[in-house]
């Protein structure tokens, strides 16, 4: 079977079947297809009752605003990488969670707000850690109504949105000259991809619907006239998917329960073995992109821009 890539209309043949090995949520087989023009791997059909692969406690809610500070305290190193472009002003992260990196940008002085799908986050994020958080599933219509931000997130979000190039346009729009885009996704350029392949967790089959490769995040930024200004495999949170990846994977490959410790044991020691090649963009799990809209003249935006390439 050949597929045209939704993206490019590229010819994609069919990649893998795989099945749900992290969460072992049924025993369907999902068929994922990757393009050969621009290289995404993408899942065809995407079931359509997506909600009921989120089960509750998906989220790890903290218990109370002393939890989320600790947890906050991890996301640190998110705050010090976007601080390092944008050190102050209006931040958007869409698909927080509950919360923790917003919570560190407003310790650091950002003005915060959030976009999340999940009720439950939502409430825990205004009621709880007072942040300003629309509940919704169409972010796109959400950026389009939006005042211009300095700064929109996408930490590990962008694999689990149907058709995401939609979203980053609307993201890319919606943000102001000097301001930026971050996106961290897994990458299928991986040593990883290339050893586990179906059975790699960051395939995390019916979740992960597209997997865009670096370059192609990197083409979509600048045919918007976007400036790459990073493109990192060696940032904190790729370090730990990294060693992440090694012990799931390895995990998913033990069939009986009793070695899947001993697997991700000997998975967690592969990655520190393996970390020097791993921390290249070229081989790493996944990879942070940070997209800058570039200054044209005062007061113009993207959205300016199109207008008036469009008059
Ligand atoms: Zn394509």
């Amino acid at each position: 079977m050949n597929y045209s890539c939704p993206y490019c209309g590229g010819a994609s043949p069919r990649c893998f079947r795989t099945e749900d090995f992290n969460r072992r949520s049924s025993s369907a087989l999902y068929t994922y297809f990757r393009c050969t023009s621009c290289g995404l791997l993408f899942l065809d059909p995407v079931p359509e009752n997506l909600g009921v692969f989120y089960p509750k406690g998906y989220h790890r809610m903290p218990a109370h605003i002393g939890d989320l500070e600790t947890l906050a305290r991890g996301e640190k190193y998110k705050v010090d990488l976007v601080s390092r472009f944008v050190p102050i002003g209006r931040l958007l992260e869409i698909g927080p969670s509950y919360g923790g990196f917003l919570y560190a940008a407003r310790q650091a002085g950002y003005t915060v707000e959030g976009f999340e799908m999940d009720k439950d986050c939502c409430r825990f994020l205004t009621e709880i850690a007072s942040i300003p958080t629309i509940q919704g599933t169409d972010v796109v219509a959400a950026l389009r109504c939006s005042t211009p931000y300095d700064i929109i997130t996408l930490w590990h979000v962008v694999e689990h949105i149907p058709s995401p190039w939609i979203t980053v346009r609307a993201a890319m729009e919606a943000i102001r000259p000097g301001g930026i885009l971050v996106i961290a996704t897994p990458s299928t350029d991986s040593f990883q991809f290339r050893i586990f392949g179906r059975r790699w967790t960051h395939i995390d089959a019916p979740r992960h619907i597209t997997l865009l490769p670096p370059s192609l995040l990197a083409s979509i930024g600048k045919s918007a006239g976007f400036e790459i200004v990073e493109l990192s495999g060696s940032d904190s949170g790729t370090l730990y998917w990294n060693e992440f990846g090694w012990r799931e994977s390895l995990a998913n490959l033990s069939p009986m329960p009793a070695l899947k410790l001993a697997s991700r044991l000997f998975g967690s020691a592969l990655s520190i073995a393996l970390s020097p090649i791993e921390r290249r963009i070229r081989w790493s799990s996944s990879y942070t992109i940070v997209l800058r809209n570039p200054v044209i003249s005062p007061g113009s935006t993207i959205r300016d821009k199109n207008r008036q390439g469009a008059s």
